[in-house]
């Protein structure tokens, strides 16, 4: 198999093989699968198998892989060159596009990763408020900036790592952890420590412990404790920015946070992530305040344009009702069809996000419940779909994502395909 060829060669030059943990097949056993190539709702192998895609290289490709409109968008501004490092029309036309679509963005800043959007986020909040901590939720990640590697889900929560080696201790005991959907923790912590706090950052769905969603008035009470503590209310929509509808979750919500991170869709495949947030705190960040931030590669001509290509195609053909559809048709099959038969799966879903959970009956609401997952039934579970042609993003903790190039012919394919392998699973 190339697949194997391929990764015996990566581990002697990259570590683990891989150029991101999340790719390495560490909990679900063997080697990566090797991508060639992809288009619409599949992906093919270098061994030339074909998949049905549900990782959605973990969120950005909305559209589906590889639309052509946003292809073209970032050929014809190659064509221009690559990069200057000076400005460019197309940054300011994304950054206004976003804005409109965004009203709690009054200003927005532009860079290469959520990880980078995030710390920066951060940053600004300890520079405006004056204070140094942060609160954050367990299996919540944000990156992989210092702070926040601390209780973090994601590839963390895959690999069992509480919290990383290298992480200066002073850094971590600046942040302090909730149980996601635990107002009352978040309340004990702003009583007791309250004017140490800069900000309180959440992903306004979790999607880094699989799918979490908040509950009713979670994110309304965040929002109230931070503004009761004066300290900043950051949401996390890198994952869920663009994903539910053409602007960000809080938006959709009626929340308004402070400062919101944005990433994958508004880069539409290529490295785009974003800060944006009211003047008077936007006005902090260098070249207007004191607060530093740069990037040799930010607002990239080439990211932009199939950035800013793809948040038109949303606005334009507004998928948004169609892959909910889909989505929660897959997920309320596999549910009822596991409730039938008695067997301890659930499939949480919103929008075009779901997650399946081994050994769950009902919905987590934060990282305690979805820790009683069966992770062993997972790794059959993705070893099977793998098999027969799907592919998944290969962890119990995430979320996998429908997109617009998915067909009503591949949502059927794939629960004929999950029920058969629960099915085994159960029984064999
Ligand atoms: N925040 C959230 C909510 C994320 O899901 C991620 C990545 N999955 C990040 C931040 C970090 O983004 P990046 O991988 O682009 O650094």
């Amino acid at each position: 198999m190339k697949s194997d060829d391929l990764f015996a060669r990566a581990v002697k030059c990259i570590p683990g093989g891989v150029n991101s943990p999340v790719r390495a097949f560490k909990s679900v056993g063997g080697t990566p699968v090797f991508i060639d190539r992809a288009s619409g709702s599949r992906l093919w192998s270098v061994d030339g198998t074909e998949y049905i895609d549900y990782c959605s290289s973990w969120g950005p490709c909305i559209l589906g892989n590889a639309h052509p409109d946003v292809l073209k968008a970032a050929e014809m501004a190659a064509h221009k060159g690559l990069t200057f490092g000076a400005c460019t029309e197309g940054e300011v036309e994304l950054a206004e596009f976003i804005c409109d679509c965004i009203p709690s963005i009054d200003l927005i800043r532009l860079v290469t990763s959520g990880t980078e959007a995030v710390m920066t986020a951060l940053r600004l909040a300890r520079a405006f408020t004056g204070r140094d901590k942060i609160i954050k939720f367990d299996g919540c990640y944000h990156g992989h900036c210092d702070s926040m590697l601390v209780a973090a889900g994601s590839g963390l929560l895959t690999g069992g790592i509480s919290s990383s080696k290298g992480v200066q201790q002073s850094i971590a005991s600046d942040v302090f952890i909730a149980p996601y959907n635990d107002i009352r923790s978040v309340k004990n912590i702003l009583d007791q420590h309250g004017s140490s706090i800069a900000a309180i950052i959440v992903e306004p769905a979790a999607g880094n412990m699989g799918l979490v969603l908040p509950d009713n008035n979670f994110l309304e009470s965040l929002r109230d404790l931070a503004d009761r503590h004066k300290c900043l209310l950051i949401c996390d929509e890198v994952i869920t920015g663009f994903r539910f509808g053409p602007s960000a979750y809080s938006t959709l919500y009626n929340i308004e946070p402070d400062i919101i991170t944005l990433g994958k869709i508004i880069g539409g495949g290529l490295p785009v992530a974003a800060i944006g947030g009211k003047s008077a705190i936007m006005e902090q960040l260098a070249p207007l305040g004191p607060v530093y931030q740069a990037g040799t590669l930010s607002g990239n001509p080439v990211a932009v344009a199939a950035g800013l290509t793809t948040l038109q195609l949303l606005r334009r053909l507004d998928p948004y009702s169609r892959i909910e559809k889909l989505c929660s048709d897959l997920a309320s099959q596999i549910n009822s069809f596991c409730k039938t038969n008695n067997y301890p799966v659930f499939t949480n879903q919103k929008g075009s996000l779901f997650t399946i959970y081994f050994g769950l009956k009902s919905e987590p609401h934060n990282l305690d419940d979805v820790r009683q997952c069966d992770t062993s039934l997972f790794t059959k579970f993705f070893r099977k779909i793998l098999e027969k042609g799907i592919y998944f993003p290969p962890s119990q903790f995430e979320t996998a994502f429908v997109s617009a190039a998915h067909t009503e012919a591949d949502i059927d394919r794939t629960v004929s395909v999950f029920c058969r392998a629960i099915t085994e699973l159960f029984t064999e």
